[in-house]
């Protein structure tokens, strides 16, 4: 068994630590558990994209905060002897360890969401197992998609569209605020990062279940959306990712069209630390100084509490914040303005000599760390480890 240390190799750590992983998946079932449970709570949740981040919370939330039976697809590496597999696969072990501890019921798929394959097994699974389902939970993050129809293979770009956009970013591994400048994506690229990252393929999954017929009457569904600073607009909001985002909304309205308003939503999401936001240019400046000023406001969110807040509020109460286009907005404490106007004149003072200073860079790296199951209090990374364990239901 071996000793399992990060590597970091630019905005990705290439190993995982399978119990810090199992501590982590822990501490967002205590906090859950610690909160109210869960008014009108969905019971037969899917999740796509339910092994990190904000599908992880996804998954968890309903579960221990409503009793739900879930089932969780995901696109995770299994470890070998010698060598550790994905975070999310430690995840999602840990996380159906837990669910049978409290007699839950969960299942998982390991593989390509995009395929009809994945969606057939899951049908399958469904039918036999639950009936139905009365919650998707659409929350995927993937550089690129194969047309499961013509067998085309596209990759999403984070680019800006119309011109070149120059702002500040931070070289994560050398602690360095510098220039980056990014020129605009051509059409091709932007039409490409749409079907990565629109709503196709989220249409695609509940158009194959209400086919099947395993969704319930009233069923709802979700995916993830992020708007953030003017700042980030040009490389975000504006920029091709941001035209997928748009996408969205046009699905939940085709969806709504289909099976009646208020099925489908779109949630903005808080910008958070997620292998997915690592990658974006200029972001990872912007969340450190943002973690700053949310945490001495004293609210600051990671994504089990925003999911939390989601189910609480939206899914539960009803007394989210929504905006005029019907967007649920969580990001509403990250959009307030007086937490924008205190980043927005730190980002203009920012540079490498103050960057710990300025912002909360050491916390950045230390959650990032922990997106990987490491430096996590209790955890003896001195000892060996068992890297080839099984997701139970997967085996
Ligand atoms: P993440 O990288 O932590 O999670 C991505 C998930 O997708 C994982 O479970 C992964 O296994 C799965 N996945 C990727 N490709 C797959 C495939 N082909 N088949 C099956 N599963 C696959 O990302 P995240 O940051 O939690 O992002 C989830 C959603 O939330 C995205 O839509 C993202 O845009 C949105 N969002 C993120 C932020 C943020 O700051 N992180 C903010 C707002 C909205």
């Amino acid at each position: 068994m071996p000793v399992v240390t990060p590597k970091i190799r630019g905005f990705i750590c290439t190993t995982s630590h399978p119990a810090g992983c199992a501590a982590n998946v822990k501490a967002q079932i205590e906090y859950v558990k610690s909160q109210p449970a869960l008014e009108n709570p969905a019971k037969k949740v899917l999740v796509i994209g339910s092994s990190t981040g904000y599908g992880l919370a996804s998954r968890i939330v309903p579960a221990f905060g409503g009793g739900a039976s879930t089932i969780g697809v995901f696109f995770e590496k299994p470890g070998s002897e010698t060598r550790p597999g994905s975070a999310g696969w430690y995840n999602s072990i840990a996380f159906e360890e837990e669910a049978a501890k409290a007699g839950l019921y969960a299942k998982s798929f390991n593989g390509d969401a995009f395929s009809h394959d994945m969606k057939a097994k899951v049908i399958e699974t469904i039918k036999e197992d639950l009936g139905q389902v009365d919650m998707v939970v659409y929350s995927l993050a993937s550089p690129r998609r194969t047309d499961p129809d013509s067998g085309e293979t596209f990759s999403s770009v984070l680019k800006p569209i119309g011109e070149n956009y120059t702002n500040k970013t931070l070289n994560t591994d050398k602690a360095e605020v510098a220039e980056v400048s990014i020129d605009p994506a051509n059409e091709d690229e932007i039409a490409h990062t749409v079907k990565v990252m629109g709503g196709e393929d989220w249409k695609y999954w509940i158009d194959a279940l209400s086919e099947a017929g395993v969704l319930a009457d009233g069923f709802k569904t979700v995916a993830y959306s992020y708007i953030g600073p003017e700042m980030t607009w040009p490389i975000y909001t504006n920029g091709t990712i941001g035209t997928a985002k748009k996408d969205l909304d046009a699905t939940v309205e085709a969806l709504n069209g289909t099976f009646g308003d208020n099925t489908a939503v779109v949630s903005v999401n808080k910008a958070l630390v997620t292998q997915a936001s690592s990658a974006i240019p200029v972001v990872p400046l912007y969340i450190s100084l943002l973690y700053k000023v949310m945490k001495e406001k004293g609210n600051h969110e990671g994504c089990i509490e925003q999911i939390q807040r989601l189910y609480a509020t939206h899914f539960g109460t009803g007394t989210a914040t929504t905006d005029e286009v019907g967007r649920v907005r969580i990001d509403d404490w990250e959009m307030d303005p007086e937490i924008q106007a205190i980043v927005d004149g730190l980002w203009n003072e920012v540079n490498t000599d103050n960057l710990r200073e300025l912002s909360d860079f050491d916390g950045y790296q230390d959650e990032f760390l922990r997106l990987f199951g490491f430096g996590i209090e209790g955890v003896d990374y001195d000892a060996e480890v068992a890297t080839d364990v099984a997701v139970p239901s997967i085996g």
